[in-house]
């Protein structure tokens, strides 16, 4: 007869849940692919050597740590959990450098309008459209191919 409150390592195993098995606080039966995505790259066994050999109160931690590498090597074998954080490094990359494209823009036409502020002011009032540039803002930003297009549509 099988028990129903079985922890999902052992429900996968097709073993029977004891009171200390040492898995079973950490992937209860209500998640089974978390365990199922750990014994495909770690294997039952050594997942369960691993927590028993760190002090109890790292154990969940760890476990957790264990399930999202085995989430992503699942995802991608190539790279796990690392192609993920390069992923976002590159996106925090491209976006620092537009930022700061962004603001040399903004202190370049703020100084600029600073040392011609009756010619500025004069344009700003001026009714005629032929004054008013025609370009986008920043051209620069539209040249880059780093910088989804998307992107500049939403922001500029
Ligand atoms: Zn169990």
């Amino acid at each position: 007869m099988s028990n129903p409150t079985r922890c999902a390592a052992c429900r996968y195993l097709r073993r029977r849940c004891c009171e200390d098995c040492a898995l079973a606080p950490y992937f209860p039966s209500a998640n089974p692919h978390r365990f199922a995505c750990v014994h495909r790259i770690f294997g039952a066994s050594n997942v369960a050597r691993m927590l028993q050999q760190i002090p109890v109160e790292q154990r969940r931690q760890a476990a957790d740590a264990i399930a999202m590498e085995a989430y992503w090597r699942v995802q991608d074998p190539v790279y796990g959990g690392v192609g993920v954080i390069s992923m976002l490094q590159r996106e925090i990359s491209v976006t620092q450098r537009e930022l700061a494209e962004t603001q040399a823009q903004i202190t370049m036409y703020a100084s600029q309008a600073q040392s011609q502020p009756n010619q500025t002011a004069a344009a700003q009032c001026s009714e005629d459209r032929h004054s008013v540039p025609s370009q986008p803002p920043f051209p620069g930003l539209y040249q880059r191919d780093d910088i989804p297009q998307e992107i500049l549509r939403r922001h500029f």
